[in-house]
């Protein structure tokens, strides 16, 4: 069913257009010169030394964890309020995912629970910032220079967003963004791995193209490497889309404050997410809390969606999938913040485009089916 309002819509320009069919007439579409131009324009963007361009978010966060040394038996903290792909990342290595409960401001990795989840089998923390608001990294990074820890940055949802002034994606030995069609900016399909590491940058092309030998010379395969590589005709669409990057997270914004105008009379009924004093948020989605008592979540989503207007249970905590819970004997309880926001959280539809009639609109259903 097509609804008048859905989740999100990527923000695709005509330049975007023109740049796809220079790359499709050109008829180099893999290994390319538009992948190297995508990473040299988004580590500037960025402030890291380098960038490799990989074929997913997912696929750059498996290349990170290798390139820290991760291996079969090593744990890594992480959290539980994520996307699964930052827990199944840490699986693909072999290690176990340790999970922390979250902060219920931020719902980002509470580092105040982190130390007692340190064992001698612990190798790095992966932090995920959530939803385009940084973690507390001053503790964070404490914590890890004490006991050794490396840090990944799962930045995937935070594209330029800051913590006391320093980009989401520089307090890591490398972290990682993705550009699936609903982040701040898309090439359909990929990822980008950002590090100052030379030895970190070199190990993730190689990885990404079959473990090839950094020469690059043919049929020298000197790992186990894997095809994560960024075709041309999605590097092009980055690189393009990196020069409507500001804008679009501006218009963000703009609809997140359009939303705190018109949700604002009901702030004792709906919490809308809270910034963290030393963040600034880039809204990768825009998600609420439903807070009266009896209100059922999933109810909501049946009546706005009979209305036209989409929305999402964002996130569900990772512990509590199926696989997790088999596979680790995870429950119910164990990390209660999660869960409960995991239970009232409400994405609304984000996108560029939506009007103060837009937003207005959809507070009024929400409100009324409330
Ligand atoms: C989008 C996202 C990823 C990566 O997703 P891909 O679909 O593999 O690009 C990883 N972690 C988080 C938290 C994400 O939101």
């Amino acid at each position: 069913m097509k609804l008048r309002y859905g989740m999100a819509r990527p923000h695709i320009t005509k330049a975007d257009k023109r740049a796809v069919e220079r790359v499709l007439d050109s008829g180099i579409l893999s290994i390319g010169p538009n992948v190297e131009k995508f990473e040299k324009a988004f580590a500037r963007q960025i402030g890291t030394r380098y960038a490799v361009a990989v074929s997913s978010g997912t696929a750059g966060l498996h290349c990170a964890l290798i390139a820290a040394g991760i291996t079969e038996g090593d744990e890594i903290i992480t959290t539980p309020f994520s996307f699964v792909a930052s827990a199944n990342a840490i699986l693909y290595v072999g290690a176990k995912p340790v999970f922390v409960d979250v902060d219920p401001v931020t719902y980002n990795m509470d580092p105040a629970l982190i130390e007692k989840k340190i064992t001698k089998k612990t190798r790095a923390i992966l932090v995920v910032h959530i939803f385009g608001q940084p973690c507390d990294m001053a503790p964070i990074q404490r914590i890890a220079k004490k006991y050794g820890l490396t840090i990944i940055e799962d930045a995937c949802e935070s594209l330029l967003s800051t913590y006391r002034g320093k980009k989401a994606g520089t307090f890591g030995e490398s972290s990682v963004f993705a550009f699936y069609a609903n982040k701040q900016m898309t090439t359909g399909e990929g990822g980008m791995v950002c590090t100052n590491d030379a030895r970190v940058a070199r190990l993730c092309k190689s990885l990404r193209n079959q473990g090839r030998g950094e020469n690059m010379q043919w049929l020298d395969h000197n790992r186990l490497g894997y095809n994560y590589r960024m075709d041309e005709m999605s590097a092009a669409l980055g690189l393009s889309q990196m020069s409507v990057l500001a804008s679009n997270i501006r218009e963000r914004r703009r609809v997140a404050r359009l939303y705190e105008k018109y949700l604002k009379s009901h702030e004792r009924i709906i919490q809308v997410p809270r910034v963290a004093g030393g963040n600034t948020h880039t809204y990768f989605v825009y998600v609420v809390q439903l807070l009266k008592p009896g209100v059922r979540r999933d109810d909501i989503i049946e009546k706005l969606k009979r209305r036209g207007i989409a929305s999402k249970p964002y996130l569900p905590s990772i512990h509590l999938f199926s696989f997790y819970k088999k596979r680790f004997g995870f429950k119910r309880g164990d990390f209660p913040i999660s869960e409960g926001i995991s239970d009232r959280a409400l994405a609304l539809p984000l996108y560029r485009g939506l009007t103060e009639r837009d937003v207005k609109r959809i507070v009024a259903t929400l409100t009324s089916v409330i």
